[in-house]
């Protein structure tokens, strides 16, 4: 969420090297395997997972969203996009469907300092309105619909809500950082992940810092340090 709305501020996006986007990647070694970002196709398979990409409608040529299947389920993850056919058709059967929404055009220009130009093609074009969303959601009817990419605060969280149920009236989760889905075929719980607030440095990957040049130590004058108790320097 953040990230993105980073990347926003540097609209229009950087240029970037279409070769990079005309093919999806691929791993190495999976004979068969591949897709452009025109069409829906496998990008993976191996120990029973299929990953298949179709085409997201985000802006330019080259976006993709993905459809995840493992053991009789099915994950669907839409990626920047606005509602589009080849998500709805590529989304049929999802046990978990997670789909982006941006924050209500007025939000945006409330809370964003947007022109209404500028809301309505970050809200609406590049991204999924949340009325629009939910037209997507009730077309897919997957067992779980997540909702991501809008800030969810106390206060804009409500309209998101309502302008979602104008279409859909399935079971809904509005996404926050950390929160965690457990899908199996008798049931899917949505939990939020507790993480130490505490933490070290991972000693192990402290090679950079101990090998890092030294800078000349900060030097304070002499009636400063002469008056160290437990001199030093
Ligand atoms: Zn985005």
């Amino acid at each position: 969420m953040s990230t993105d709305a980073y990347c926003f501020q540097s609209w229009p996006p950087l240029p970037i090297d279409v070769s990079v986007t005309s093919t999806v990647q691929t791993s190495p070694g999976q004979a068969g395997v591949g897709a452009t970002y025109r069409q829906t196709g496998t990008v993976y398979e191996a120990n029973g997972v299929v990953i298949k990409s179709f085409p997201a409608v985000h802006i330019y040529d080259g976006p993709v969203s993905y459809r995840l299947e493992w053991n009789g389920l099915c994950f669907v993850f839409s990626g920047d996009t606005t509602p589009s056919q080849f998500f709805v058709d590529n989304a049929k059967g999802a046990d978990l469907l997670i789909h982006e929404a941006f924050n209500t055009v007025p939000q945006l220009i409330e809370r964003s300092g947007y022109d209404e130009k500028s809301a309505k093609g970050i809200g609406t074009m590049a991204h999924s309105a949340p009325d629009e969303a939910g037209y997507v959601l009730d077309q897919v009817r997957p067992r779980l619909a997540v909702l991501y990419h809008f800030f969810n605060d106390f206060d804009t969280v409500l309209e998101i809500e309502r302008e979602v149920r104008k279409h859909y009236q399935g079971p809904l989760a509005l996404a926050q950082d950390l929160m965690v889905f457990n899908v199996t075929a008798g049931g899917i719980r949505v939990r939020m992940a507790v993480t130490a607030s505490h933490v070290w440095p991972n000693k192990e990957r402290h090679d950079a810092f101990r090998s890092a040049s030294r800078m000349k130590r900060p030097q304070m004058s002499r009636w400063l340090a002469d008056k160290q108790l437990f001199p030093k320097f």
